[in-house]
């Protein structure tokens, strides 16, 4: 049965960051081979991630410093993965280990990723010198490449059990968390000492949050890290904190999903907050956001000293050589405390696909003569914006690279929907359009995530719990590509979609809407129903309302 299926090796041992980082190498391989079948080769410590995760077939576990150590472990390995008889072998941790298990493993096609040893060497030797290494996700998925495969999504995602999400609740209740009650994750640790902000910095950032707003921080760590734990714990106070210390992944996963902001290190925790969707803070001493390790969010923020010797090494693995840790100490808690309060205090936002969801589905409107709202969707936005969503407009109108009309036309039309709204008493943030041919392969055409940066640069908006409605496949995955939850319309082209869903026509689970509602005003009260049910900080969906 397993014949004709295309059977893929992805390779990458460790270490937590990076392997959260090559997900979506794993959705553009999912998308590019329908019937595929992914094995993952990595360390046994990873486990927890992979284990509810829809793409992968099977994870094979090497412990090449435990019980797969030398030559014979490395070679009982690869006798074992040619019996698995692979088609496409794509490395991407790149070291001599894994050069040895591509060249010996038998498979047609071969790839792996080339690690820019170059450039970081320059930007640690030479600091800023202009040297920008590519981000490490934009370098994994360039080694598909190679052989063609483009991606549609550049980040990362984890999949939890159903059954850690239950876990997590009881957790929380078991630790006093309440419904409306704001939880901070804070992970004072980091591999290597240099890497570690200030125990102080950490406990007056926590101490201060909770003192001002309803919050209870999550202390974050692994054993290792007990004594920064313990220290926050002991200065913010037993009931304002709880401690998340040396659990499996997956478990982490759920808890760290309630989290409404995350502050860590540069640090493997920092990129597992991130890839949930938590906007997270990331704070950056002796590396650099420069070396292609900043945390991929699009409302992450890096706090970076920038002093002259920073980064010292790649990793933080050096000492450091000056009397004080500038690097460090130059990033005062008062300013991530200002960040984190302005993270807190964002506006939550709908997002909307204009053409077949607000107004008339119709190819390339270009005149206000041919713009008819569908019936209830005038409605549908004034319920909405009476829950206190902020409304944006995110839409594809790539007539204008087709030279089927112009940008003016384009604009002109959307000042005549945001006016017929605004006489209804509708706010409209903005309509954010991308102009592109799909050929182009620019960031803003959806579902890539353009247009929701410039959204998120003009206005004080909230990611986390945020919802795309639209009636296309490109809207959903957008509101996936933000973290965010998607509700398909069956106006428009949306029919289709379902259709295509039903008969699971090169669409796969994780790619399917939150909710299907029949129009944009059902949509209005399905979101008006959960946000009446949920908490103001869910734990977020199960993805199964299908
Ligand atoms: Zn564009």
């Amino acid at each position: 049965m397993q014949d004709n299926r295309y059977r893929i090796l992805v390779i990458r041992l460790s270490s937590l960051g990076d392997i959260i980082l090559t997900t979506p190498v794993l959705d553009a391989l999912k998308e590019n081979y329908g019937n595929s079948e992914i094995s993952l080769l990595t360390k046994q410590k990873y486990q927890g991630l992979f284990e509810s995760d829809p793409r992968i077939s099977s994870v094979i576990y090497f412990e090449p410093e435990d019980k797969d150590k030398g030559v014979f472990g490395l070679f009982r390995l690869i006798k074992s993965l040619n019996q698995e008889k692979f088609d496409l072998i794509v490395d991407l941790h790149s070291n001599l280990r894994s050069f040895f298990i591509r060249l010996l493993v038998k498979a047609e096609r071969k790839v792996h990723h080339y690690k820019k040893l170059i450039p970081r060497f320059l930007m640690v030797r030479f600091k800023r010198w202009g040297v920008n290494p590519v981000s490490t996700i934009d370098n994994y998925l360039k080694s598909l490449g190679e052989i063609g495969i483009k991606a549609w999504s550049r980040i990362p995602r984890l999949y939890s059990k159903n059954e850690n999400k239950i876990w997590a609740e009881n957790f929380f209740i078991e630790n006093g968390l309440g419904k409306k009650e704001i939880l901070i994750g804070i992970a004072p640790g980091a591999r290597w000492e240099t890497k570690r902000w200030g125990l102080d910095k950490f406990s007056s950032v926590a101490k201060n949050l909770s003192q001002d707003l309803p919050v209870k921080i999550l202390l974050v760590g692994d054993k290792d890290d007990l004594k920064p734990i313990e220290g926050i714990e002991n200065y913010v106070g037993k009931e304002r904190t709880i401690q998340a210390v040396d659990l499996p992944l997956d478990r982490l996963i759920a808890l760290v999903k309630r989290c409404g902001l995350f502050i860590s290190n540069d640090s493997g925790l920092m990129h597992l907050a991130s890839s949930l969707g938590v906007p997270t803070i990331g704070i950056f001493g002796p590396t650099s956001p420069g070396l292609g390790f900043s945390p991929s969010g699009l409302k992450d923020k890096v706090f970076w000293a920038g002093v002259d010797c920073s980064p010292c090494s790649l990793h933080g693995e050096k000492e450091c050589v000056k009397e004080s840790r500038y690097c460090m100490d130059n990033i005062k808690p008062e300013k991530i405390i200002e960040e984190a309060k302005r993270v807190l205090s964002a506006n939550k936002v709908i997002f909307l696909d204009r053409d077949g969801t607000i107004t008339e589905e119709k190819d390339f409107v270009s005149k206000i003569e041919e713009i008819k709202f569908i019936p209830g969707s005038k409605e549908a936005l004034k319920t909405l914006q009476g829950f206190g969503y902020k409304l944006v407009i995110v839409s594809n109108q790539s007539g204008i690279a087709r030279g089927i009309m112009t940008g003016e036309q384009v604009e002109e039309v959307n000042d005549f929907i945001l006016k017929e709204l605004q006489n209804e008493g509708i706010k409209i943030e903005g309509i954010y359009y991308c102009p592109h041919h799909p050929d182009e392969n620019c960031d803003c055409r959806k579902p890539r995530t353009g247009l929701i940066k410039r959204a998120l640069q003009d206005h004080h908006l909230k990611l986390k719990g945020a919802w795309m409605i639209g009636d296309k496949l490109s809207d959903v995955l957008l509101g996936k590509n933000i973290k965010g939850k998607s509700i398909l319309v069956l106006t428009g082209y949306g029919q289709g979609v379902k259709q295509r869903i039903e008969s699971n026509l090169e669409i796969y689970d994780w790619q399917k809407p939150d909710y299907i509602a029949k129009d944009l005003l059902e949509a209005a009260s399905f979101i008006k129903s959960e946000a009446l049910t949920e908490s103001t900080e869910p734990v977020t969906n199960s993805h199964k309302k299908l």
